[in-house]
């Protein structure tokens, strides 16, 4: 074996909520895991500020805290963190292989997949200024820094949809907003949207500035695609839901991929269509992405990739 050849009883590639459990509970089970960062060392929470949803902490956490927390937490048992990117994976035979942008290769009995996915945005200048401090990418995370206000949510499917009808509950108006005159959403969230009393509909329009001060959001400038004209709601907080792309790019041919490429599990566990190789966290999931159910999942991953060791 050269030296840039490296063997592994458990490859974890990614270092979100899902990848940092997965490695705590490996390492517990002496599988000496091996984790690869990737670009965002720490995964989604470290562009986010608070995060009040995981139990554990009563008085809430920073997001790149508590990540730090998970890594810490991840090497106290063993675990081999590495910065790098796995850039290709030969999932064919066992042991399976993966390449890194380092040069090196790494045979690995079993992998465990939580490369996660990255929100899409609207790509405006104003919504990175006010990110965190207005704009958020998660309605379940942030909605509830919100009650008693006026917020508005960008995205016409399913999650937008489901999205609007939370914050309904929380906020006093939701501005509805959406590029067409129909939402992709299916009819029973349209329904469900609709005969919300206090969500707005803002048909045809997309946000073209969001507005504020050093204290955060104020307000959003629309443009309406139709007829041109511009409108301004006052709103303290923006809700962008316009989908989430899975970071699978590299698993295309070697797993089985859903129609939307999220990897497919096999339901009730993180087993992936090849064995021995797993999958845990936002990269086989677009309904509940949550960092809790990224641990639990990475959870999963680890001790079904033991007993698939043991077997
Ligand atoms: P991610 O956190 O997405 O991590 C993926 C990891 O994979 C990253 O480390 C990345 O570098 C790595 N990776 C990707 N490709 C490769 C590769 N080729 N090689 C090596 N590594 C790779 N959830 C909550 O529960 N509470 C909140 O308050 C909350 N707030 C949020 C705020 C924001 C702004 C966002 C965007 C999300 C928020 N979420 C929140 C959702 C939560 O962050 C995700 O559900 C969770 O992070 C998913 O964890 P994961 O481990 O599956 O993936
Ligand atoms: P999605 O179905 O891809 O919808 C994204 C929405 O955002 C679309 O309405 C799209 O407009 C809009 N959009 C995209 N880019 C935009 C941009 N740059 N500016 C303005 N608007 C933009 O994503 P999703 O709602 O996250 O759903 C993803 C998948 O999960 C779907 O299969 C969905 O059915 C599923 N899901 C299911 C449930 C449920 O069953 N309860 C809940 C959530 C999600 P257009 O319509 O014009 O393209």
């Amino acid at each position: 074996m050269s030296e840039t050849t490296e063997k592994t009883r458990c490859l974890i590639i990614g270092s979100g909520p899902a990848g940092y459990t997965a490695a705590i509970y490996a390492a517990r089970a002496d599988l000496s895991p091996l984790v690869y960062e990737g670009l965002q060392p720490g995964g989604q929470l470290t562009i986010t500020t608070e995060v009040d949803n995981f139990p554990g902490y009563p008085d809430g956490v920073k997001g790149p805290e508590m990540m730090e927390d998970l890594k810490k937490q991840a090497m106290r048992f063993g675990t081999d963190v590495r910065s790098g990117i796995v850039t290709k994976v030969d999932f064919s035979s066992r042991p399976f292989r993966g390449e890194t942008d380092d040069g090196k290769t790494i045979m690995a009995e079993t992998v465990i997949i939580a490369t996660g996915a990255t929100a899409k945005w609207l790509g405006l200048e104003s919504e990175k200024k006010f990110m965190g401090m207005g704009v958020s990418g998660c309605a379940t995370c942030d909605g509830f820094f919100y009650r008693g206000q006026d917020v508005a949510i960008v995205g016409g499917g399913d999650t937008a949809a489901e999205e609007a009808t939370y914050l309904a509950k929380l906020c006093k108006k939701v501005y509805m907003i959406h590029r067409r005159d129909e939402l992709r959403a299916c009819k029973a969230m349209q329904h469900k949207v609709f005969s919300t009393p206090n969500i707005e509909m803002v048909w045809d329009s997309v946000p073209v500035e969001v507005l504020g001060d050093p204290s955060g959001m104020t307000g959003l400038m629309l443009k309406n695609m139709k007829n041109g004209e511009n409108r301004k709601l006052d709103v303290t907080g923006l809700f962008v839901a316009i989908g989430h792309t899975p970071n699978t790019g590299i698993f295309r041919g070697q797993v089985e991929l859903d129609e939307a490429n999220y990897i497919k599990t096999i339901p009730g566990t993180t087993r992936t269509s090849v064995e021995g190789v797993f999958a845990c966290g936002d990269v086989q999931d677009h309904y509940f992405r949550q960092a809790i159910t990224a641990a639990g999942t990475g959870c999963m991953a680890a001790i079904e990739a033991e007993r698939f060791l043991g077997s």
